[in-house]
């Protein structure tokens, strides 16, 4: 099953059971500073769930576009982690509860999916025994429900509205298993987590007591690349139809074979990844800065470039992947051809700029590095890393990524004080040049563009005009 197909399966399934089918929302979230990006199909509905807006309709099917930063090493290492993907869910705002959501996702999953239950396991919070007899009542064996603590299985962002998680696993089978302490939950590669369920039931006061609430909800979460892998029976999202032509792309431009796996491997997914990441979120207006949302759209560019220049590519190219990410998502998501200029115009700029200085930065760090080593140090100073930031455009986390490499850390915290030492620079510089008069400022900015002075007063009391 393609992955169209399946996108349109899921939210025809639950139209059929009266949701209202709603557009994915922009990655840069509405309305709501204290988050980055959209990273699960529930953020466009915080207020729903907060009680802080009402809701036009109490069943909600989507299929949303979520980029989610905490993973971006992730990608490429474990089987299972992207930093863009598509989350499809359905919700309820006061209205069904576990009672419908547990056998309707095994409905789906099952028949219309039709995975085989004997491939798959479910995990349910500690004391959650209503979700646990909801599993067996549908069909779910004892032996294949476990039960699970807070941290993976109990869903809270401090004081609001919370509950326990029921998440449904794809087991690739023993074989995959990593040792004798194998099991769901494990971050091994035998086990693929494809949906969560959260069950949304209680009230967390300032005080941490919780409370049951009036009006319960659902909140579900599936990715999309997950239910392709299993569907299409790959072992990453990378062998879906989602990035069939990007890989093909990829490795063609870098001249290598992506079928052989191990560092190569790696290189060609986090290209993958990470210029489908960019690509989305310049369509909805990010752009790449040394700040915020911005800072990790240059990251993401930079990493990609990195990878793409491990395997001696020295020209510009990740424009042409993403030509390949638009031509594959376009008829889904329309603003991806709406902007496709804007997006290709910007990608090629910011490319540009950093392959100017990749290189002078390499070679520096690749001498700071021996310089550490020569002197028995397994860490690479801040000032150091916040020249290479400053100087060279390398985010800290790709100073640290190289160095990592190399077998050396990076002191964090004395890249921040060479950070902040410098913005107290500039910002004395500014004061400074904000209580010269205006003379004073003409002629420095003056000298500081090259035009020099010479002074003729021994022999004439006039510049003649011209
Ligand atoms: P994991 O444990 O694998 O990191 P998660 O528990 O963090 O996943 P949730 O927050 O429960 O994920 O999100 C709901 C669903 O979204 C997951 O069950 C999974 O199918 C999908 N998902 C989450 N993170 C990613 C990711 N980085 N890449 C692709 N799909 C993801
Ligand atoms: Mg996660
Ligand atoms: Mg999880
Ligand atoms: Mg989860």
């Amino acid at each position: 099953m393609e992955s169209e197909e399946i996108r349109q399966l899921f939210l025809d399934f639950f139209a059929a059971r009266e949701h209202r089918v709603l557009p994915s929302a922009s990655l840069i979230p509405a309305n709501d500073p204290s988050l980055l990006w959209t990273a699960a199909g529930m953020v466009p509905f915080k207020p729903y769930f907060t009680g802080t807006a009402e809701p036009e309709h109490r069943r909600v099917a989507t299929c949303q576009k979520c980029l989610r930063t905490p993973d971006i090493e992730s990608v490429g290492k474990t089987a299972r982690h992207l930093t863009f993907f598509e989350m499809l869910g359905n919700f309820s705002f006061g209205d069904y509860f576990k009672e419908e959501a547990i056998p309707w996702a095994w409905e789906l999953v099952t028949k219309r999916f039709g995975l085989s239950p004997e491939q798959l396991w479910v995990s349910v919070y500690l004391d959650d025994d209503e979700a646990y007899h909801l599993w067996r009542k549908v069909g779910v064996p004892e032996a294949r429900i476990v039960r699970l603590g807070k941290e993976t299985n109990f869903w809270e962002i401090g004081v609001g509205p919370c509950g326990p998680c029921s998440e449904i696993h794809f087991d690739f089978g023993p074989e995959h298993s990593c040792g004798p302490d194998c099991g769901v939950g494990c971050d091994c590669d035998r086990f693929l987590e494809i949906w969560n369920l959260v069950f949304i039931q209680f009230y967390r006061d300032e005080a941490g007591n919780y409370s049951p609430l009036a009006q319960k909800g659902i909140d579900t979460g599936m990715g999309l690349e997950r239910i392709a892998t299993v569907l299409q029976g790959g072992k990453t999202a990378f062998d879906t139809d989602l990035f069939r032509d990007v890989i093909e792309e990829i490795a063609e431009v870098l001249k290598v074979d992506y079928g052989a796996g191990g560092d190569v491997g790696r290189a060609v997914k986090v290209i993958a990844d990470h210029t489908r990441a960019v690509t989305f979120a310049i369509a909805d207006g990010a752009l790449p800065s040394n700040e915020g949302r911005g800072y990790v759209i240059r990251r993401l560019l930079r990493r990609a470039i990195r990878f793409g220049k491990l395997f001696g590519c020295e020209e510009p190219f990740l424009d042409r992947v993403a030509v390949r990410v638009i031509d594959k998502m376009g008829a889904v998501y329309p603003e991806l051809g709406q902007q496709k200029r804007h997006i290709l115009r910007t990608i090629r700029i910011e490319e540009g700029r950093f392959l100017e200085t990749l290189s002078l930065g390499t070679e520096i760090l690749n001498r700071m590095i021996a310089d550490a080593r020569a002197q028995g140090q397994r860490t690479l100073s801040g000032e150091a890393a916040f020249k290479l930031y400053d100087t060279y455009g390398f985010p800290l986390e790709l100073t640290e990524e190289i160095c990592a490499e190399e077998g050396l850390t990076v002191d964090r915290q004395g890249f921040a004080t060479a950070m902040a030492q410098q913005r107290e620079r500039a910002r004395q510089a500014r004061e400074t040049t904000e209580y010269l008069g205006e003379r004073e400022r003409f002629y420095r900015e003056a000298r500081d563009a090259g035009i020099g002075s010479r002074f003729t007063g021994y022999y004439a009391l006039e510049e003649p005009a011209r």
